[in-house]
């Protein structure tokens, strides 16, 4: 079973965590793609700016995000989403910019 202490123990062989306890599930009809840009328009615009990599980096997905989600993304776009949010993860004052890093 699934709990937030099984995941923040570690306990999910897999050492990650539950951020706030919210679950969103997902049948195979959503967009995967679509949801991870909300959720990154969501972050670029709660960025209070002070930190320049959640300042700039939520932008950029978003941007990026917003490319693939209109048909125009390559596969370069999938290093560089990763690339861009390895520079946001850990390099911010608050838990917004790892939170928008993770999706
Ligand atoms: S990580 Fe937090 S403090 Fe830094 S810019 Fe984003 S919202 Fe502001």
């Amino acid at each position: 079973m699934m709990t937030y202490e099984s995941l923040s123990d570690g306990g999910f062989l897999t050492g990650s965590m539950l951020g706030s306890g919210g679950f969103i599930a997902y049948d195979e009809d959503q967009c995967i793609v679509r949801n991870t840009w909300n959720f990154t328009r969501f972050y670029h615009h709660e960025s209070c700016g002070q930190c320049s990599p959640c300042r700039e980096g939520t932008g950029w997905m978003e941007q990026v995000l917003h490319k693939i989600e209109n048909g125009h993304g390559t596969t370069d776009d999938i290093d560089l989403l990763w690339d861009i949010q390895r520079k946001i993860e850990g390099n911010t004052i608050c838990p917004l910019g790892d939170a928008a890093a993770w999706p």
